[in-house]
């Protein structure tokens, strides 16, 4: 095969990131929008030594699951990647995804449950970045980068981003124009505007505006504040928040409060959250919901047991099950998180819960040493997964029972074998769409001493 042939192709899989995995004559191909079980033309247009990407030309065989993209940008954008497949698709592949990270990394061979789907997977974001720019007509436009490129794909509704947050990223766009604002360039490094951030609280339906500049200066900022102010009743907060940096980091260090008390606050499973700029909240409010009720409902809990929700963040998952438990240590890294969390657990009266700014694997290890007895700890650690040291404590404390939530299968998986190789035993495994249209898959994990 050389580039530029043509040949027909099954897709006999799909990639971690939805890509139509092909096998031809020995060789395997990775073709985009491809879904497993179709038959197509397919060219080939890159030979790597270890594989080739190929471009599907025409469908022979369709997918029961293929379905139209329901957005128009879909194939630019690259922030969507399972729009072409139908809910039942994307469960499947979401669930298939688990199995076989668990199988393949983790060589643990257990029933994994059907991915729990959102019922409306659409408008779900509470928080997005958008940056500006000119298109070829230099008109303003917001949208999204192009994979791999500095041209920004013009989106005025984002159907996985919440209606609000669309509604005022496009008035404050229009106002740009009106009051002549210019958007930053990246490679000059003339204008101003760089991104336009939005964050709503999904119960409380605050939401936060946050304008990301290079200049500390805003020409007309009063006007355009007094009128987003007037325009949008839920508007509680704009900010302004200016980076000088010229890498891709989007939030500088100044943060300058232009109306409002500089955050917002909304609820998650009945407790109250404050959200500023920089502190971290999962981005689906509604299936964030359904993956904590559903770690805490795997986790045997009761009046006396002490937990341990290691990676915490901001508190969420210790201060949703604080009310069913004796008491909760909280361990998170970031030192603002833990700020947060603390403040979190005041305005909820919450006094059962000790948040402690550690590395996770140095607590776990001051927690054995002071023979802190544990029944169950969480576990929900960032994309690389737990720590050596960690799980080397975590298996010293002997926890009844471990909780592990993940964003990311594969390091899951990793961690979780070596938990099963000394003494625990997968109970349950239960995946959660989290991030609906994309190929991101979040999943729990349950495991007892055996
Ligand atoms: N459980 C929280 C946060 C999960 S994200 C929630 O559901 O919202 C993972 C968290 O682990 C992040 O807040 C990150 O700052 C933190 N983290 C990363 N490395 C860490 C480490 N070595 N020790 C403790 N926390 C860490």
């Amino acid at each position: 095969m050389k580039k530029n042939d043509y040949f027909i192709g099954e897709c006999v899989d799909q990639s971690h990131d939805g890509k139509g995995i092909v096998k031809y004559e020995g060789f395997t191909y990775f073709v985009n929008g491809m879904i497993t079980g179709e038959i197509g033309q397919i060219k080939c247009i890159k030979m790597l030594k270890n594989y080739g990407v190929g471009r599907l030309i025409e469908l022979h065989k369709e997918s029961p699951y293929r379905i139209n993209p329901r957005c128009h940008i879909y194939q630019g954008c690259g922030g969507c990647h399972l729009m072409h497949m139908n809910q039942e698709g994307q469960q499947i592949f979401k669930t298939k995804r688990v199995k076989d990270c668990l199988e393949r990394i983790g060589h643990i061979d257990v029933e994994v449950q059907p991915c729990f789907m959102q019922n409306t997977p659409w408008y779900y974001r509470n928080k997005v970045q958008m940056p500006i720019g000119y298109n070829k007509d230099h008109y303003l436009i917001t949208g999204f980068y192009k994979q791999r490129t500095n041209d920004i794909i013009a989106c005025q509704e984002c159907l996985i981003q919440n209606h609000e947050s669309n509604d005022i990223i496009q008035r404050v766009k229009e106002l740009f124009e009106i009051y002549h604002v210019e958007p930053y360039d990246k490679v000059t490094h003339q204008g101003n505007i760089k991104h336009i951030l939005t964050k709503k609280g999904y119960h409380s339906q605050e939401m936060m505006l946050c304008l990301i500049t290079y200049e500390k200066t805003i020409h007309h900022i009063e006007d355009i504040v007094s009128i987003l102010k007037k325009e949008f009743k839920n508007l509680k907060t704009i900010i302004q928040n200016v980076n000088h940096r010229h890498d891709n980091v989007i939030l500088g260090d100044e943060e300058i409060v232009l109306y409002g008390p500089g955050y917002i606050y909304d609820t998650l499973l009945n407790n109250r959250y404050k959200i500023s700029l920089k502190s971290f909240y999962q981005i689906n409010p509604i299936q964030v919901e359904v993956l904590y009720q559903q770690a805490i409902q795997l986790a045997s809990l009761n009046k006396d047991s002490i937990v341990l929700d290691a990676y915490c963040g901001i508190g969420t998952i210790a201060l949703s099950l604080s009310r069913y438990v004796k008491k909760v240590y909280g361990v998170e890294v970031v030192q603002e998180a833990i700020e947060d969390a603390k403040n979190n657990a005041y305005i909820n009266h919450i006094e059962n819960v000790d948040f402690v700014c550690d590395d996770a694997g140095t607590y776990m290890m001051e927690l054995v040493k002071n023979n802190v007895h544990l029944d169950v700890v969480f576990v929900d650690p960032p994309r690389k997964g737990c720590s050596q040291e960690f799980i080397d404590y975590l298996l010293q404390a002997k926890p009844q029972q471990v909780v592990y939530i993940a964003c990311d299968v594969a390091t899951q998986a990793r961690d979780v074998k070596i938990l099963t190789e000394n003494g625990y035993q997968v109970d349950h495994v239960q995946p959660v769409d989290m991030f609906p249209q994309t190929y991101h898959v979040e999943n729990i994990v349950s495991l007892s001493k055996k």
